[in-house]
């Protein structure tokens, strides 16, 4: 699902149960410390030791327990102290700890394995904002308390709740069931459901609610159409020779083109606005399809423009993880049919395989030859990548089919 999605895998995916030695090893330096208690089989964390309890959460310690649901265990020394270890229950798994046999608390884990693989004072973590209290809170606690360094963690980057046709969804298991019905829905276009569904997540900013719905789903899908018709008329003029390094840096297009990419990072920069990010591009874009518009032939000069145009475009939607499929025919690639749609193509031009291109001329020809039969078929092998063929002053172009 990621991978069809362009999330990209992480590196490293450490399983708690494979960690009890490392959590062991940091529960016992908080108790050197004198950051944590033994009570019977059990280990608390002690807060009252912790000088900068709540520092996340920005909250002391007794609006913390106004809120929390707190169990009143006579045997902590405050109530706001919480587990590090928990001494083993009948019937449930247990390991053999320093302090009798046990499990660990619900917190540790995460302190341990990020300091073992990312070490102290590490970039950023993420998570939802459920749990910046208590337990990002607890992590902090865990991993300065124990080390005596601190930040833990330079930048938290908590997230809002997503919320899919004005519902809560607050479940992984929601969130899959989701991605399963949209690879359903984008069975005939699955490429573009990356696109799509990255475009509505980006436009809202991180921590905010982000809500899901088939209608922001649309208007992500024509966002994306715009990009991705802006970069394939950019392109559609040969500018491959065209050398930008000579290029009028008065132009008032050219300083637009900087200003964006300026705009962009500023934007990046501001705690990863994306909303604004993408206003910078779709500014570029509008300007961009407006002097398109005005420049159906455009001389030297105006080509430079569209290239620096299209260079800049296509590594700002690339930084942000897009992937536009140049649908400009002579892109070159091989064509995902069927077999016997695979019949057809080696019928049609004695090979197996054939680009787009290769396609697209034989029904040129077929068209001026009249061979309706042939361009039908050309026209259903198409169809079958989602795509349509558009007859145009400049000879066929294709385009998404919606
Ligand atoms: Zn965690």
């Amino acid at each position: 699902d990621m991978t069809a999605l362009g999330v990209e895998e992480p590196t490293i995916e450490p399983k708690a149960t494979e960690h009890i030695k490392e959590m062991v090893e940091t529960i016992e330096q908080l108790i050197e410390r004198d950051m944590a208690y033994v009570v019977d089989g059990d280990v608390y964390f002690s807060v009252e030791k912790f000088q900068e309890y709540g520092k996340l959460s920005k909250r002391t310690i007794e609006e913390m327990l106004s809120g929390a649901r707190v169990d009143i265990d006579k045997r902590k020394k405050h109530p706001a102290d919480f587990a590090l270890w928990k001494k083993a229950k009948e019937g449930e798994p247990s390991w053999p700890s320093p302090w009798g046999d046990g499990r660990p608390g619900w917190h540790i884990e995460c302190s341990t394995m990020s300091m073992k693989y990312l070490g102290m004072g590490f970039d950023i973590h993420g998570g939802g904002q459920d749990l910046i209290f208590p337990h990002h809170e607890n992590e902090i606690a865990q991993a300065e308390g124990a080390t005596g360094q601190k930040p833990f963690v330079k930048y938290w980057l908590h997230n809002g709740f997503l919320n899919v046709e004005e519902e809560k969804m607050a479940k992984s298991v929601g969130n899959v069931i989701l991605i399963n019905a949209l690879e359903e829905q984008y069975k005939d276009h699955i490429a573009d459901l990356r696109n799509d569904l990255r475009m509505l997540f980006i436009s809202t900013h991180y921590h905010s609610p982000l809500n899901f719905s088939q209608k922001k789903l649309k208007e992500a899908a024509a966002a994306n159409e715009r990009i991705g018709n802006t970069l394939d008329k950019l392109r559609a003029f040969d500018t491959d020779d065209v050398d930008t390094t000579k290029i009028d840096e008065n132009s008032n297009l050219i300083k637009l083109i900087t200003k964006t990419k300026v705009d962009f990072e500023d934007a990046m920069e501001d705690d990863f606005n994306t909303p604004e990010a993408l206003a910078s591009i779709f500014n570029l874009v509008s300007n961009m399809n407006t002097t398109l518009d005005e420049s159906p032939e455009p001389d030297e000069e105006e080509k430079k423009i569209f290239k620096a145009a299209y260079m800049t475009l296509k590594e700002l939607v690339e930084i942000l993880g897009f992937s536009y499929k140049g649908l400009k025919i002579s892109v070159i690639d091989e064509v995902t049919v069927s077999d016997e749609q695979q019949t057809v193509i080696e019928k049609l031009t004695g090979n197996k395989t054939a680009t787009r291109k290769e396609l697209l001329d034989l029904r040129e020809k077929a068209r001026k030859e009249k061979d309706f039969e042939t361009g039908d078929k050309i026209r259903g092998i198409f169809a079958s990548e989602g795509l349509i063929i558009e007859d145009t002053p400049h000879g066929p172009k294709l385009k998404k089919k919606h």
